[in-house]
């Protein structure tokens, strides 16, 4: 058990009903100041071996349980985030750096909603039956048995559920993998879920490193459904271990979107769009790195850009008035920099930032804006994950779209300008599984959510969750004889 900001969090795994410690473990570091604050349990194959078989042996019964009952218990694990909300924002925070305002006024509250949400989705979902010549068709959500869950660490409780409630929802039994930088608030979910009366077995956690757990999880023969959340390198590995049982994937993988600003925009919500792409201190798979503004308005946009983004007040993600957290580990700080270093070697110019802020020291990497980057360089393809922006500017419609599409990912586009003719011609060209017009980030989890390209396969949301997390059965009847 470790105290983390006052709250005790369990470090051993979480296995059918169960607290199981592992030989080893390893050092869980809160990014603000580097400190280990957990030792967390160190899985592997035989843990997760235990945790497939104690989701196999619960799914049968948590198969059968009617809808009415699985949607009152996911209701009753959003009661208790909303009861613990506090404790799991300071937590979070204090794992993964990322801001408690966050944390407190949207993050957390979404969690909640996430198991609200598909609990009553549950309720609605089905359609009507129909008739071929006489014969009645008859659609249903069959749950598919046990679901493994891997996630990354920008937003862990929260992309952890978007994964369990509908696989739970479904009917169907969850193996969850957090990510190691930032295992903590996955094993206060586990004490929600006992407080909430969920079945032994039904939801399990096991924590590790990647290559060591997330392997042997999406490796196991008795898994149904993998959904993963993370990096491009990684869905590789996991697509090629699920291809040897042909085990259905979701990936929500990375992003490289652009923010389009052309010159009919209202050039205050463009530049208010444009900094909130430091959001998160740049760790969000959808931020909208690259600008690319309409060449007649690009010295105003900058001018007022840097004006804004030098107001940011980056330091201790505690702080309610802070902006801008730390990175969340020193390796990750150092991949930035790389990016950043090569970028400039290569003849690009920093606005902005550059480095990171060394009168805070630690973690935190000053919010950089790029410009002057050589065309199909690297800093205008790959993820940088973390607060830096690149600049460029285009002439016309037709190259603003070209330029938007020109990178191997898809996960979304944000586009400002004043013409709703514009906006949807635009919208129609774009390669991305999400297009903003005028707003950021607004997010409806009626709506489908997923990327084109390398940003991912499959979409969560609504009906393509339950789509995803059962086999969907058609039933055909014929007449029966009078
Ligand atoms: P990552 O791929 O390094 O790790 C993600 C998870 O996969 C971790 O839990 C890790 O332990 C696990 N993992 C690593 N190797 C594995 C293996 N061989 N087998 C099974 N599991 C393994 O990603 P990250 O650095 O944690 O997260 C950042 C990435 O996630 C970025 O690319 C970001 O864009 C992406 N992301 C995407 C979305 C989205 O919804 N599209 C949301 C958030 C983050």
């Amino acid at each position: 058990m470790a105290t983390v900001a006052g709250v005790a969090v369990e470090d051993g795994h979480w296995i059918g009903g169960e607290r199981i410690a592992s030989a080893e473990t390893f050092e869980d570091l809160s990014p603000i100041d580097e400190q280990v604050i957990a030792h967390i349990a160190r899985g592997g194959a035989e843990e997760v071996d235990a945790a497939v078989r104690a989701a196999r042996a619960a799914f049968p019964a948590w198969a059968a349980t009617d809808r009415q009952e699985r949607a009152r218990l996911l209701h009753a694990i959003a009661d208790g985030v909303e009861k613990r909300m506090e404790q799991l924002a300071i937590v979070e925070t204090t794992d993964n750096g990322a801001l408690l305002r966050s944390h407190l006024r949207g993050v957390m509250p979404r969690v909640a909603h996430n198991f609200r949400f598909f609990a009553d989705w549950l309720l609605g979902l089905g359609r009507d039956d129909f008739e071929t010549r006489g014969h009645r068709n008859h659609v249903s959500w069959d749950p598919a048995g046990v679901c493994a869950l891997i996630t990354p660490w920008n937003a862990p409780l929260m992309l952890a559920t978007w994964k369990i409630a509908p696989a739970l929802a479904a009917g169907n039994t969850v193996v969850l993998k957090p990510a190691e930088w930032s295992p903590l608030t996955a094993s206060l979910l586990a004490d929600i879920t006992v407080e909430a009366g969920l079945p032994d077995g039904v939801f399990n956690v096991v924590q590790g490193y990647g290559e060591e757990a997330g392997a042997a999880l999406v490796a196991h023969p008795d898994v149904r459904r993998i959904s993963f959340t993370g990096s491009v390198p990684t869905a590789r590995r996991i697509a090629a271990a699920a291809a040897a049982h042909l085990v259905p994937l979701s990936l929500e993988l990375g992003g490289k979107s652009p923010l389009l600003v052309f010159a009919d925009a209202d050039l205050d919500l463009a530049v208010n769009l444009a900094v909130e792409q430091y959001d998160n201190a740049g760790q969000v798979c959808l931020a909208g790195t690259r600008l690319l503004v309409e060449e007649s308005i690009a010295e105003e946009f900058t001018e007022r850009f840097l004006a804004r983004a030098r107001a940011l007040r980056q330091g201790d993600p505690r702080e309610m008035g802070t902006d801008i957290g730390p990175q969340i580990h020193r390796d990750h700080l150092a991949r930035i920099d790389g990016f950043v270093r090569r970028a400039l070697d290569g003849g690009a110019t920093a606005l902005l930032g550059g480095g990171p802020n060394t009168d805070l020291g630690g973690l935190y990497y000053r919010p950089t804006l790029i410009t002057g980057a050589a065309p199909g360089s690297e800093i205008l393809r790959e993820e940088v994950f973390g607060p830096v922006l690149t600049l460029q500017t285009f002439r016309t419609e037709e190259q603003a779209v070209e330029m938007a599409n020109s990178t191997d990912y898809g996960l979304a586009a944000t586009i400002a300008t004043g013409s709703p003719e514009r906006a949807e011609r635009v919208s129609a060209r774009l390669v991305a599984g999400t297009v903003w017009v005028n707003c950021f980030f607004v997010r409806d989890l009626r709506a489908p959510f997923g990327g084109a390209r390398q940003s991912g396969i499959g979409r969560e949301g609504g009906d393509w969750s339950f789509d995803f997390y059962c086999d969907v059965k058609n039933t055909v009847t014929a007449p029966w004889e009078k």
